[in-house]
């Protein structure tokens, strides 16, 4: 195991202050379901822990300018049973109902698992298609960035060494509704094999717009824009959205790992998004 120091600042200004010093040496541990498995395994070399479990400012949930916003530090689990959360977004609640088990959820933040930027992170798809931005703040001032630009390889994102994720923040969906199909190896504790999340404005079953977002497909999770606008303006029926939704097969580029091989994802990814469109438009028990 590496040398490591351990360093909890008791203020935002605290916390960015170290990070300008420190840069990457400062590793940032939140509820640690990542980064004390990456110590375990030796892939983290050293360095400083900043433990940021404490810091008020970087939590909360709340409604403000028409937008969802969560703070970067808020554990699955307090998501989950937001109120504020059921009554403005229950989609993204049922869709953290399949993260991990209750154990996990209680300690996995958002902010973790977006920063992880594992292609299978469960919370993007959904936050993809809910039109996220994550904002981002150093002590030269604070960026948002949309989530779909977030995420540039498996592990790797655009936050700068000096910066900390701050919270998450969505527009409060005025119209449509969604769908997430997440398939696992198992029912129980399981990560993703691959997973989808649609959200459709659709007018007597004539779709008007469509947002699709997939993960474990491709090196980073996706958006599917082609697959979006062969979607719009269509009637959907059952067959015709299992037609539309062989497109996405195109759009992906997945790989083949222990988890399954990148021609059963393809083929997969095409059945889960129509899944995730009837569930969405309530044509799915
Ligand atoms: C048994 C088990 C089951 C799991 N199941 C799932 C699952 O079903 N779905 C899933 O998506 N994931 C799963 N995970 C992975 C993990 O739980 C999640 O990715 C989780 O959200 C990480 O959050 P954390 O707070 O524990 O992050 P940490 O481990 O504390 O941090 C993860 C990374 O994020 C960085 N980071 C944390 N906070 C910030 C911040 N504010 N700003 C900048 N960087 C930050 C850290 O430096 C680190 O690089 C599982 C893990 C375990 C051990």
């Amino acid at each position: 195991m590496g040398d490591f120091r351990f360093f909890r600042p008791t203020a935002l200004e605290e916390l960015l202050d170290f990070k300008a010093r420190e840069g990457s040496k400062a590793r940032i541990l939140d509820g640690g379901s990542n980064v004390l498995v990456y110590i375990k395994e030796g892939s983290i070399p050293g360095g400083t822990l900043v433990d940021v479990k404490f810091l008020e400012t970087i939590k909360g949930i709340q409604v403000r300018d028409g937008r969802v916003e969560i703070g970067a530090g808020e554990l699955i689990a307090n998501i989950m049973e937001s109120p504020l959360i059921e009554k403005q977004v229950p989609f993204l609640r049922d869709v953290l109902q399949k993260f991990a088990n209750p154990l996990v959820r209680n300690m996995a933040t958002l902010a973790g698992n977006i920063a992880d930027s594992s292609p299978i992170g469960d919370t993007i798809p959904p936050l993809m298609v809910l039109r996220a931005e994550v904002v981002v703040a150093s002590t030269k001032g604070t960026r948002a960035i949309p989530l779909e630009e977030f995420f540039t390889g498996p592990g790797k994102n655009v936050l700068k060494p000096e910066e900390v994720i701050l919270k998450v923040h969505f527009p409060i969906p005025k119209q449509g509704s969604g769908g997430h199909i997440k398939l696992g190896l198992r029912r129980g504790t399981s990560c993703s094999v691959a997973s989808v999340a649609v959200w459709v404005v659709a007018v007597k079953n004539k779709v008007e717009d469509i947002r699709i977002a997939l993960g474990g497909v491709a090196p980073t999770p996706i958006r599917a824009p082609k697959t979006e606008s062969a979607f719009k303006g269509q009637s959907l029926e059952p067959d015709r959205i299992a037609e539309l939704s062989e497109r996405v097969m195109e759009e992906i580029s997945p790989i083949s790992d222990v988890r399954g091989s990148a021609e059963y994802r393809r083929q997969v990814s095409a059945r889960l998004l129509a899944k995730a469109v009837r569930q969405a438009l309530g044509m799915e028990e």
